[in-house]
């Protein structure tokens, strides 16, 4: 049964998604914003431009997958971002978009190993890329979900990057992080000298993590 959409929520969804193209996380329609409501969640729209998008275009998946009836089909994306829903309990958002630097690295196949002590963001001691697979398939949703596994974000082959947090602003910094760590790693790469920490040094970074907390003015 259909859930009354949380109006609010909606509103947030679609201000995040249209955050993305003036963030540099994208151009054009490419990528897609959920929220996990009760076992399933609501998604942007499928191939809708965001400045034409309205709250209510923002549509209802439940956990088999099944849509709300609509004009609009949700996001072709539905099912990895359903995966990864029903694979890390803790996520309560997902960005997925083309953003330019993750997007370079993951047509290289390129993952981001640990030339920064920030890469631990993503959750581990690199941000994968996963395996390709088309668009909106089922192989996509498995490669996503091992990409994923102790992670928070990971980069996907000759296609973008995909980020989870507990809710829509978390998701959205660490999709931000993974582009700004990515467009870094790219110019490390061009001038040829890698230096990358140890597995040691990036789980006390790990550790260090656990108990550093981003403050918010109140
Ligand atoms: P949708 O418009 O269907 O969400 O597709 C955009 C996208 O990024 C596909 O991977
Ligand atoms: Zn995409």
């Amino acid at each position: 049964m259909t859930p009354v959409k949380d109006r609010v929520l909606c509103q947030n969804i679609l201000e995040t998604a249209r955050a993305l193209a003036p963030q540099g996380l994208g151009i054009g329609r490419s990528g897609n914003v959920s929220a996990r409501v009760g076992s399933g969640m609501l998604i942007t729209p499928s191939g809708v431009a965001y400045g034409d998008m309205r709250p209510e275009d923002i549509i209802f998946v439940d956990e088999n997958g099944i849509a709300e009836t609509h004009p609009f089909l949700p996001s072709s994306e539905w099912r990895f971002h359903l995966a990864i829903y029903h694979s890390q309990p803790e996520a309560g958002a997902i960005v997925h978009c083309h953003s330019r630097f993750a997007t370079v690295l993951a047509c290289g196949h390129m993952p981001i190993p640990a030339f920064h002590y920030m890469v631990a963001v993503a959750g581990g001691t690199d941000i994968r890329c996963a395996d390709y697979a088309l668009f909106g398939s089922e192989d996509l949703s498995r490669h996503v979900v091992a990409g994923l596994e102790n992670r928070k974000a990971c980069l996907m082959a000759n296609h973008g990057q995909v980020a989870f947090g507990t809710d829509l602003t978390a998701a959205f910094e660490l999709a931000l992080e993974v582009e700004d760590l990515a467009a870094q790693y790219c110019d490390l790469v061009k001038l040829g000298k890698v230096n990358l920490l140890t597995d040691t040094q990036m789980n006390k970074v790990l550790e260090r993590f656990e108990t550093y907390n981003r403050q918010s003015p109140s």
